[in-house]
């Protein structure tokens, strides 16, 4: 039986073939599956769990005909949909995880993450993280009106796309002292995260020099995109949006 992993999908109305090729994937590969994991980014954006969306509305109704026919299905939030809370998750069927979540992989631990702690060297990202991570602050934001809300949102997201623009390449990537800090810390020799858009699988000595994995999931902006865990070990895989 094969365990799914996918993240960054960043599904949105203006990539109805996105949002389509995901419910094939639900609907066809998916549900073949012993589980799901989607580790953030589900959505390009969430403004709260009362203002779905169409495309939120479209998704939880797949997600959750797809959780109905058995499949468990975990997500943990990404950099854009944290505020996904408990209401949306119980309409779709999902299990909320936190970041940092150890599953039992075939006998092995691995650790998931969205990753997007991982990129400590961009600090003013982590700056903003903090803030925007805050449960006063996120209290404050989803008391706002759905129009206030949405108008943030559009102003954070053109001022994002604008900083990403001028940040080095190597900001946007992980910090590898970073990534074994956290490995050490929870005890595991495999990292499976997404967040930076550079699909790979890195093998790499730990400090204890035993050999270390950690799996980077690819986004779906021109592909789908779908880590695939077998008992006979893992495989990146990617596949036309139509
Ligand atoms: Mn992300």
């Amino acid at each position: 039986m094969t365990i799914l992993f996918v993240s960054d999908l960043h599904l949105h109305s203006s990539r109805p073939a996105v949002t389509d090729c995901f419910l094939r994937f639900l609907a066809d590969t998916a549900s073949q599956a012993k589980a799901l994991y989607i580790l953030g980014d589900l959505f390009e954006s969430w403004i709260g769990d009362d203002a779905p969306g169409t495309t939120g509305e479209q998704v939880c109704t797949a997600l959750r005909s797809f959780t109905a026919r058995g499949v468990p299905c975990s997500f943990m939030h990404g950099n854009r949909d944290f505020l996904i809370g408990q209401d949306f998750a119980a309409r779709s069927g999902l299990t909320l995880l936190p970041d940092e979540t150890i599953i039992d992989l075939y006998g092995e631990r691995a650790l998931l993450m969205h990753g997007d702690t991982l990129c400590s060297d961009d600090h003013a990202y982590q700056r903003y993280r903090r803030i925007v991570r805050s449960p006063v602050v996120q209290a404050l934001y989803l008391a706002l009106p759905v129009r206030a809300r949405s108008h943030i949102e559009a102003q954070l997201r053109s001022r994002s796309t604008a900083s990403h623009g001028s940040k080095p390449a190597m900001l946007m990537d992980v910090n590898q002292q970073t990534v074994a800090a956290v490995m050490e810390r929870h005890g595991v020799s495999l990292l499976i995260h997404g967040h930076t858009h550079r699909p790979a699988i890195h093998r790499f000595d730990n400090a204890q020099q035993a050999t270390a994995t950690r799996i980077v999931l690819g986004d779906w902006y021109e592909q789908g995109s779908v880590l695939r865990w077998t008992p006979s070990g893992p495989e990146l895989q990617h596949f036309g949006l139509h």
